[in-house]
């Protein structure tokens, strides 16, 4: 297979550039062969298959049985309780297929869901997600974190069962973490069992527009203590928008520090973040860009989709990534797709990061896109997805 005249970002680029943006790519077998400079205009856009950093396959398309909260996460959490109790495995296997094939067909290769884990026992979707894991193996590359609440970790025991439980499927430790009291002494208490099990973290945290919410600083501290860097991820930090630049800037440096992954996820803070009884100001989203600049490896990613906590949405990353740059003024875009593609591989820790060079796997995206202006048009989103070298389908 021969894809003529596409652009490589340059940050998705693992080969000498030779001064030109536009190249000619051959594919032999499910492998990149050769990337010579092209003498043509471009005619698309060439990605590596897209990661998806930050989902929730569990509670996905279940809003019209719930409802949708309008903009108070804590009344979200509370309908997805009480919705989960009538949870079968039957439905689960049903909306976590479907998310599957949605991120499937728009090019995802990889997905880290969290599954909502309130107590010591497993939940049902575990069993789920784990023959689920097996069957998309050559599809879609999946991860679960325990989406846990923290104050679960005060009870030692019910901490370890769940360490235990998540070692044993493979997979990621994580909570919810909020002002909650205590906070040191049971993130501490999460950081030994991460460490005790050999597990990386994963945190929904500050996810409001407190100040006082400094979640995610405790995380940094406590990484760079421990020296427990870069196996934390850390997804929301909204407060971190209405604290002032000079607090905010030390908490962005230590996150640099202990090689924190950032996860944005822009939809689902549009919607539950700022005002419900007029047009909301603050918008939520955190500081992606002061992040990146101090060399915090930041993602998008799509988070809820059609449920109480965001009633609209899709698994298309492109849309994600366009709604992100135009809520954070990410430009150029073209400088940020590392957001969709290579940022989250690294945050999975995936075997291939995407960078695409001779030798990389041929499992790509070619979007319609010519330039960054046409990323955020419908036109330009279109695209062919290509797995293990093969023309996988158009979408
Ligand atoms: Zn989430």
């Amino acid at each position: 297979m021969r894809l003529e005249a596409v652009r490589i970002p340059q940050r998705l680029r693992a080969f000498p550039a030779q001064g030109a943006e536009v190249f000619d790519v051959t594919i032999d077998a499910c492998v990149v062969k050769s990337i010579e400079p092209s003498q043509q205009a471009a005619r698309g856009t060439l990605l590596s298959g897209l990661v998806d950093a930050h989902a929730h396959i569990d509670k996905n398309f279940t809003v019209r049985e719930v409802g949708a909260a309008e903009g108070d996460l804590f009344a979200a959490i509370g309908r997805a309780a009480a919705h989960r109790a009538g949870w079968t495995a039957d439905a689960l296997r049903v909306r976590m297929t479907r998310a599957l094939d949605d991120a499937w067909r728009s090019g995802t290769r990889a997905l880290r869901t969290h599954l909502d884990w309130r107590d010591a026992s497993p939940p049902i979707s575990l069993a789920v997600f784990e023959a689920l894991r097996e069957a998309w193996r050559d599809r879609v590359e999946l991860q679960f974190v325990a989406l846990t609440p923290l104050d679960l970790f005060a009870d030692a025991e019910a901490g370890v069962r769940v360490a235990s439980t998540v070692k044993r499927a493979v997979g990621v430790l994580g909570a919810f973490i909020y002002r909650n009291e205590g906070i040191v002494h049971k993130l501490e208490r999460v950081f030994d069992l991460a460490q005790d099990h050999g597990l990386a973290l994963d945190f929904h945290v500050d996810e409001g527009l407190d100040a006082q919410a400094t979640g995610l600083r405790t995380i940094a501290q406590l990484a760079i203590a421990r020296r427990f860097t870069g196996r934390v991820t850390c997804g929301h930090a909204c407060s971190l928008s209405v604290q002032d630049d000079a607090a905010a800037q030390d908490t962005l440096s230590l996150c640099a520090q202990a090689g924190i992954h950032l996860v944005a996820l822009p939809t689902t803070n549009l919607y539950l973040q700022g005002a419900w009884d007029r047009t909301p100001l603050q918008r939520g989203i955190t500081r992606i860009r002061e992040a990146a600049s101090l060399g915090v490896r930041t993602s998008l990613a799509t988070d809820n989709v059609q449920d109480a906590f965001y009633p609209y949405g899709s698994y298309d990353l492109i849309e994600t990534f366009g709604l992100g740059v135009q809520m954070a003024h990410l430009a150029p875009a073209f400088d940020w797709l590392d957001a969709v593609t290579v940022s989250p591989a690294r945050a999975l820790g995936l075997a291939w990061d995407g960078r695409i060079g001779p030798g990389c796997p041929a499992d790509l995206v070619l979007l319609a896109a010519t330039d960054e202006y046409e990323l955020l048009d419908p036109r330009g989103r279109r695209r062919i997805v290509i797995r293990a070298g093969h023309v996988s389908n158009r979408w």
